[in-house]
């Protein structure tokens, strides 16, 4: 276990952005893991689990606790079945399994952070989302003080949440099983559009699982979405917001707000999403509310390669880019009604 006092955190986070941890634990094996939670939930102090810092919005005061980085290892595929340690960076996973020929999570390739993170928020993207494939979580429970095996009907997935996002700070995840598919060489059905028409395909076709993966990591490039510590476009937590899920009384207000704004020729994206509720574009609310690619003037500003990205150019603090968001936040509330939602964790810090 290596310990670190007053460690700055914003090296350990991909916008770079927070101050530091009044200690910083890195573990390499679960029982590190478990001891160095322990010690911390014994002395009452505060704990923050951090994987790889792709998802993390670290107040400049820093975190007035103990700082635990995940830094275990473990890849273990046995036929179509996957096991990886939480600390093990999940970009690299989906590339060995791919390179496997197997399919599941293919189109999750280049999503910056650890294996242990992805129950978390669900971790999805192109049509694919862990808890497609995802078996069952390890992990130590803090309220029960064991480790637990949590099976995937158990983790309350939904889009962007889980049973852990519900209950933060209860359960470490120490490892994280998958069930992939065996279908020769082939994809699993694509279920973009994009990816599709990038590839040839229909939606719903199988192509080679390699060409599913580098179709995806082609769109994400194009985004501004894989990690390059040259191109501050990168320098962001992802989507910065959730695509809203509206019921039907929310989203005939917005259909009428959206026609008052913009004329009643114009049609917002809209998507089923369960019995009476309707998902739309956080992306198209904020570019049609006046906040297009490269919005701001200011350290933090939307990328220039996707509107849902909130960006450090470099020298930005936290409150710099908590002031652009709530720029965007409030801007999209005025004009459509919508209330957007953070999707990256905020630390110490609320928007
Ligand atoms: C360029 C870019 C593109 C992205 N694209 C996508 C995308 O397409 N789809 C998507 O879903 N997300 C995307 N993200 C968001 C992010 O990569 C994912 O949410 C990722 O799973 C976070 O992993 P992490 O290890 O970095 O977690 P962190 O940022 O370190 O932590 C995130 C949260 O998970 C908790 N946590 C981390 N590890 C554990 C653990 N072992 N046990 C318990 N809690 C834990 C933390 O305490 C925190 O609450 C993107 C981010 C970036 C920067």
């Amino acid at each position: 276990m290596h310990v670190i006092e007053n460690a700055p955190l914003a090296p350990l986070t991909t916008l770079r952005l927070g101050g530091p941890a009044e200690r910083l634990v890195t573990a390499a094996t679960d029982e590190e893991v478990i001891a160095a939670v322990r010690e911390a939930d014994d002395a009452g102090t505060p704990l923050l689990i951090v994987g790889g810092g792709s998802n993390l919005v670290v107040a400049d005061d820093g975190f007035p606790g103990t700082a635990l980085r995940i830094a275990t290892t473990g890849f273990r595929l046995d036929g179509p079945l996957l096991e990886l340690a939480a600390g093990e960076t999940w970009s690299d996973a989906v590339t060995r399994t791919v390179d496997a020929g197997l399919a599941g999570i293919e189109c999750l390739a280049g999503i910056p952070g650890s294996a242990g993170a992805t129950p978390i928020q669900n971790v999805g993207a192109y049509g694919q989302e862990v808890s497609s494939v995802l078996t069952e979580v390890v992990a130590w429970d803090r309220a029960d003080r064991t480790v637990c095996t949590i099976p995937a009907g158990e983790c309350g997935f939904a889009y962007r949440h889980s049973r852990f996002k519900a209950d933060p700070g209860r359960f470490v995840v120490l490892r994280v099983r998958f069930r992939l598919q065996d279908a020769a060489g082939l994809s699993a059905p694509l279920g973009y559009a994009e990816v599709a028409r990038l590839l040839g395909a229909e939606p719903g076709g199988r192509v080679p699982v390699a060409a599913a993966r580098d179709a995806v990591l082609k769109l994400r490039t194009g985004k501004g979405m894989v990690l390059d510590p040259e191109d501050h476009d990168t320098w962001s937590a992802g989507s910065f917001f959730t695509n809203p899920v509206l019921d039907d009384a929310e989203f005939a207000a917005f259909l009428a707000a959206v026609a008052r704004r913009l004329g009643p020729g114009v049609v917002p994206p809209s998507y089923p999403a369960g019995e009476g509720r309707t998902k739309t574009s956080a992306a198209w609310l904020i570019d049609r509310a006046g906040f297009t690619k490269g919005y701001g003037s200011g350290p933090a500003r939307i990328s220039g390669k996707h509107t849902l990205a909130l960006t450090n150019r470099g020298h930005a603090r936290t409150a710099d880019l908590l002031t652009l968001a709530r720029e965007v936040r409030d801007g999209v509330r005025e004009a459509f009604g919508v209330t957007l939602v953070n999707e990256p964790v905020t630390v110490n810090v609320t928007l």
